[in-house]
């Protein structure tokens, strides 16, 4: 490769928002044939709100609200700000809380008001031998609609089901389209449930998704596809994307994401918006032509 044209390249990327690490970063993009996208706040535009509160029998819906929105309180997740701000706008304020424990991927564990409240996913909620039953049909049904359902239990009982939603970016099927036009397969992946994900992959119309996938799990996805003969592009923006960035053979950061991801990757995108992806393919394709 000649460093003028990888000079021109990089420059060129850097006119339209796209910011190159290295040489290698650009040319390696031209032999891309498969794209990851994280879900929340790649994919989606990571501001979720709470749209639904859904308490078991025998439960107030103000009680459960203001319950979750304590556990949830010092929870550095999107989802709890979500809710907390859902309470708030309800005129609930949040109770103090005693101990309180971050299960990442998979929710929050608090003492809330003397009550033992646990908010997440169905998972969470099995694996300490709360009954979920009585809430699944109202979380698949909230699933359904690509809402994130986040189901609670009080005191070991199943308690309720509120659900948290995310809007697109407003280019997300766009710059989907466009990658499958460009040959590339595309994959989502998520630590959210797979009927949500399959709600939203099926909007912006991505060809394989990658669901209730932990966090740091996420690279691992990375090398099984990498180990399928694929070349691999990640592209994310949470802290918890930041491995999969690193193992990705290119890591793409959204601009508006953490700094840590922003680190791991070889390749940020200023804008946030997934057209950049598109961008940053046929730069290093245009590129690679006029160096051979
Ligand atoms: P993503 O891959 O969408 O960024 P995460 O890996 O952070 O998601 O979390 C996976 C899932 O775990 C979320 O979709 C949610 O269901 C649950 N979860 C994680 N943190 C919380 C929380 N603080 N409150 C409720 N649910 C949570
Ligand atoms: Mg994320």
């Amino acid at each position: 490769a000649t460093p003028l044209s990888v000079m021109v390249g990089t420059g060129k990327g850097a006119q339209a928002g796209i910011l190159i690490r290295s040489a290698e970063a650009l040319e390696t993009a031209h032999k891309l044939d498969t794209v990851v996208l994280d879900k929340t706040g790649t994919i989606t535009a990571g501001a979720p709100v709470l749209t639904d509160v859904h308490p078991a029998d025998g439960i107030e819906e103000d009680t459960l609200l203001r319950l979750v929105s304590g556990a949830e309180e010092t929870s550095e997740h999107p989802l709890a700000g979500a809710i907390l701000a859902g309470a708030r706008d309800r005129g609930l304020a949040p109770p103090a809380v005693g101990d309180f424990d971050s299960i990442t991927g998979k929710g929050v564990r608090a003492t809330v008001d003397g009550h033992a409240l646990l908010v997440g996913t169905a998972r969470l909620l099995d694996d300490a031998g709360v009954d979920t039953a009585p809430l699944t049909p109202v979380a698949a049904e909230l699933s359904v609609q690509g809402k994130t359902p986040v189901l609670a239990a009080i005191d070991g009982r199943p308690a309720g089901v509120l659900a948290v939603a995310d809007t697109l970016k407003e280019d997300s099927a766009a710059a989907v389209a466009d990658l499958q036009r460009l040959g590339l397969t595309v994959v989502m992946i998520t630590g959210d449930s797979t009927r949500t994900a399959q709600a939203i992959a099926a909007r912006i119309g991505v060809d394989r998704v990658l669901a209730e996938v932990l966090p740091e799990h996420k690279a691992n996805e990375i090398r099984r596809l990498q180990d399928e003969g694929r070349t691999v592009a990640m592209v994310g923006d949470g802290i918890n994307d930041a491995p999969a960035l690193a193992a990705a053979d290119v890591g793409m950061a959204i601009g508006t994401g953490t700094d840590v991801a922003i680190e791991a990757a070889d390749i940020t995108l200023i804008s946030g918006s997934l057209s950049g992806v598109v961008t940053a393919i046929r730069l290093s394709r245009a590129t690679m032509r006029n160096i051979r």
